[in-house]
């Protein structure tokens, strides 16, 4: 008799093979049958559900959320049930405890963690990585890996002096501590070069000071250990590779001999050769034996802004100032004709280039309110506000909506609607070898956006309304595909004998709702929070962590490990 019998759904295996009707048997956390009617101590019934492998999120920043919220939330709301941290250069370890002011302020800057949460959400005594992460093991709901930052092991290396050229010792220092970590479970090596990632001061993050010779040199590191790999961001993937940032991931993924995957890649029917010159990258290293994947997001991350956070609105000319006073200042400041009159002649002038967008003031959009004054204008434009109470300047409606919210008003910039062609272009992507869905960020950027709804994006949007791209294969992208990516074993697909992660969704309502805020994480701090519809159920290990839209407290979740967890991916696709 098996452990839990999934009854009467249908199957959708991962591999892409066409769906069908029958049950999937759990024995011991493993799959131990599919299709027949086997009887089962407790049965689900699955009748007119999908039954799928649990999504593999190949990119987060949920390395300090799990040590206060085992269970990843709100990720395997939406069907995930593996995911990986410790992405772009940024760990909690090796640096210890004298590094933790540093790495927290860094954190906070650079993805956008609260710094109350990681202050008092995180014990900061560990002694190296292994230790670090083998706190997490028995304790979590999902299945968790994670590479080893550049970052924090250039800071352990190195101290004060990480952001300047590191000696030929120190090189050797940091490859030793990287593939130590390797042999103790760390599933590869991460950095970052991008010009957008600076500290809690501002400078550079330590990995950018890094010369081309240190990132060979560390890639290096991991190949002596299987089942690892190597992520990185670069300037390029954003603004266009360069044949040098090129030939640099080509030959960081040789010394490796491993796949090299960065994130993340842009699709849009208004640039439809953009996504290609950049898998051109691909295309270069596979001509020279090495293999280079662009992760890429299924939907258009909204991003949310706000006169609390200030980010970009602080970018505007002469805005600075304003918002980086305290609050209660901001506030004063905000209530202040003149000041008011100041913001919106820097924010509409020449020198704002293309953030002048925003200064249509009418065009922002209210997805978030706190007052009750303000309640009826929730999902509102502020020009429809302004209709609405018979005229007055659009900035002013704005600013007092914001006031009355204590700057917490959750805005959303117009003109980001994705067109019937985009979602089309989308899906050659997403089938594209070259390419693996991902690139959630979940766990990071938390005041601004809510990644993890990118499973549940891509099954509303790309299968159910634009219906570009099949059931089976939309499952076969969120499972299979960054599975093998990661070299996972038994993982990805239901099969007999594979690890039972499952998920139990309706096709005709899965789906993400808006985002909320949420003042739950440690020291009060807030984040944003989508919740899924049509996630039934989902599994980890034959035991059922997610049941109606609900956390049900288990941690059946593994503490992936190289080599045990995972085998050497292929350099070929
Ligand atoms: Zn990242």
């Amino acid at each position: 008799m098996a452990d839990v019998l999934i009854r009467g759904g249908l199957v959708v295996d991962g591999s892409g093979a066409p769906a069908r009707v029958g049950d999937v048997a759990v024995t011991d956390g493993r799959i131990s049958g599919i299709g027949n009617g086997d009887s089962a101590a407790d049965v689900v019934d699955a009748t007119g559900l999908v039954v799928a492998p649990g999504f593999v999120d190949l990119h987060t920043h949920y390395d300090a959320q799990l040590f206060w919220d085992p269970t990843a939330s709100p990720s395997p709301l939406h069907g995930v049930t593996t995911v990986f941290g410790g992405n772009c250069g940024f760990t909690l370890a090796p640096a210890g405890p004298d590094h933790a002011d540093y790495l927290m302020r860094m954190m906070a800057r650079v993805e956008g963690m609260p710094l109350a949460a990681l202050e008092q959400g995180l014990a900061w005594d560990w002694n190296g990585f292994a230790d670090w992460r083998s706190r997490l093991d028995g304790k979590i709901a999902v299945n968790a890996g994670f590479l080893i930052g550049h970052s924090a092991v250039r800071r352990a290396v190195m101290g004060k002096a990480c952001h300047e050229e590191a000696t030929a010792e120190q090189i050797v220092a940091m490859a030793q501590i990287i593939a130590d970590a390797c042999r103790g479970g760390a599933l590869g090596f991460s950095t970052s070069q991008a010009p957008t990632h600076n500290d809690g001061d501002g400078d550079p993050v330590p990995s950018r000071a890094a010369t081309r010779a240190e990132l060979t040199s560390l890639a290096t590191a991991v190949r002596r250990v299987e089942g690892t790999t190597v992520e990185l961001i670069l300037a390029g993937c954003l603004n266009g590779f360069t044949d040098d940032e090129i030939a640099l991931m080509t030959d960081m993924s040789r010394c490796a001999r491993r796949p090299v995957n960065w994130n993340v890649l842009g699709v849009s029917a208004m640039n439809p050769t953009g996504h290609e010159s950049q898998l051109r990258a691909s295309d270069v290293a596979a001509a020279r034996g090495a293999r280079v994947v662009a992760l890429t997001l299924p939907h258009t991350t909204k991003i949310r802004l706000s006169f609390l956070s200030g980010f970009v609105f602080d970018g505007l000319p002469g805005w600075r100032p304003v918002m980086a006073l305290p609050p209660e200042q901001r506030m004063r400041a905000l209530a202040d004709p003149e000041t008011r009159r100041r913001l919106a002649e820097g924010a509409s002038s020449e020198e704002a280039g293309i953030l002048r967008g925003l200064a249509n003031w009418g065009r922002l959009q209210l997805v978030e309110t706190f007052a009750p004054e303000n309640a009826a204008f929730e999902g509102k434009r502020v020009a429809e506000v302004v209709d609405a109470r018979g005229g007055g300047d659009p900035f002013d409606v704005l600013l007092d909506i914001v006031l009355a919210d204590e700057l917490r008003t959750g805005l959303s910039p117009g003109g980001m609607e994705t067109t019937a062609e985009d979602w089309k272009l989308r899906a050659e992507v997403w089938r594209d070898p070259r390419t693996v869905v991902g690139g959630s960020d979940a766990g990071a950027h938390v005041d601004m956006m809510c990644g993890a709804v990118y499973s549940t994006a891509l099954l509303a949007h790309g299968v159910r309304e634009h219906g570009v791209i099949s059931l089976e294969e939309a499952i076969h992208q969120l499972t299979d595909v960054p599975a093998r990516l990661y070299g996972l074993r038994d993982r990805g697909r239901i099969a007999e004998g594979w690890a039972a992660d499952v998920v139990v969704f309706d096709p005709a309502r899965v789906g993400y709702r808006q985002e909320r805020t949420r003042a739950d994480l440690p020291g009060g701090a807030a984040r944003l929070y989508a919740e899924a519809d049509g996630v039934e159920a989902v599994f980890v290990n034959g035991t059922c962590i997610v049941d109606g839209g609900g956390f049900t407290g288990a941690t059946p979740g593994a503490l992936l490990s190289s080599g045990r967890d995972t085998e050497t991916a292929p350099l070929g696709s």
